[in-house]
């Protein structure tokens, strides 16, 4: 075991010099984060869907590959049960007994436009972790070049990796400050999966996932972050009463901006072209090599001249 832990450690550590670690999981030890043997080759994304703009079920609203990489070796680890930290809401007790009905993007409880209002919501997710921890600034720039407000959903693994960036977004009036989660899992009570992703695995944990990163952008910005969205979007029924418990919303979207920021330009376009009123498209701001940058500076004029507005979420209600 001792070997193995150093060799696990040695192809870490080289991985991730060469910045190739996109196979790692960048928040636990060794014992649990064991790589493959051999670099395996960088995977595919997810496909697009043939009409993007408007999801109803299909899987691919959040980026797949930025998250904790699934392990079996989890599996047979029970955490050991730790106190809530000092501040953290009583949850109602009787969720821990509860089973969970609904697993996906839009369970109940979830929402997923803005009511009573014309404006669109633009969201722009930034995951973190050794794949999502980038910055797209010329997306920043574009923003706030066309006076265009949006809600940024910051993982607290990218606010580690950009804390300046962070300090001047959350600083910027345009900008609200939404919480994005402490290690990007999907938002479950048992353990359930997305994307390849171990989800949460027990209430307690979900209050972990929420509540890490809440406390952080609580602390930075002077503000509690009045919304959530788990890592991958996707969640079980309990999990989302939970966060409620907390003392937060939680907020999906109506439309597929950027699939996980693999989209094209041309796709990111064309999906935002769809958008109404009400909507809230889902976007990253955290792939700058992406097309999202070009495609929302090729579509906003568009919008803008056709007498769209753009809103926060912070400025309405989620139906
Ligand atoms: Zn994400």
């Amino acid at each position: 075991m001792q070997r193995r832990r150093f060799l696990a450690t040695s192809v870490s550590a080289a991985l991730l010099l060469t910045g190739c670690g996109r196979w790692l999981r960048d928040d636990a030890g060794p014992d649990t984060a064991a790589p493959p043997e051999d670099p395996r080759p960088t995977p595919e994304p997810p496909e697009a869907p043939e009409a993007p703009s408007v999801v109803g079920e299909e899987p691919t609203g959040e980026q797949p590959d930025d998250g904790v990489a699934e392990d079996p070796e989890l599996e047979t680890e029970a955490p050991e049960p730790e106190p809530p930290e000092p501040g953290t809401p009583e949850v109602d007790p009787a969720l821990y007994d509860a089973i969970p009905t609904e697993w996906g993007e839009a369970v109940t409880g979830v929402g997923r436009r803005l009511a009573g209002t014309s404006a669109i919501a633009l969201t722009f997710d930034a995951c973190g972790g050794p794949n999502g921890s980038g910055y797209d600034a010329a997306l920043i720039g574009h923003l706030r070049h066309l006076d265009v407000p949006a809600t940024l959903f910051v993982n607290e693994r990218w606010l580690d990796a950009n804390p300046a960036v962070f300090a001047e977004l959350a600083d910027d009036p345009l900008f609200e400050i939404a919480n994005h989660g402490t290690r990007h899992r999907p938002l479950s009570v048992d353990g359930r999966s997305a994307y390849g992703i171990t989800g949460t695995g027990s209430v307690d944990e979900v209050i972990d996932e929420v509540m890490g990163c809440q406390r952080r952008l609580t602390e930075l910005t002077g503000t509690a972050p009045r919304f959530f969205r788990s890592g991958t979007a996707y969640y079980d029924d309990v999990a989302v009463r939970v966060v409620h418990e907390l003392g937060l919303e939680v907020a999906g979207y109506s439309v597929l901006g950027d699939a996980g920021a693999t989209f094209s330009a041309a796709q990111v376009r064309d999906a935002l072209l769809g958008a109404g009123p009400g909507d809230i498209a889902l976007l990253h701001m955290n792939h700058p090599a992406s097309g999202t940058a070009e495609g929302v500076a090729a579509t906003l004029p568009t919008l803008l001249d056709r007498g769209a507005t753009f809103t926060t979420l912070g400025d309405h209600e989620l139906a």
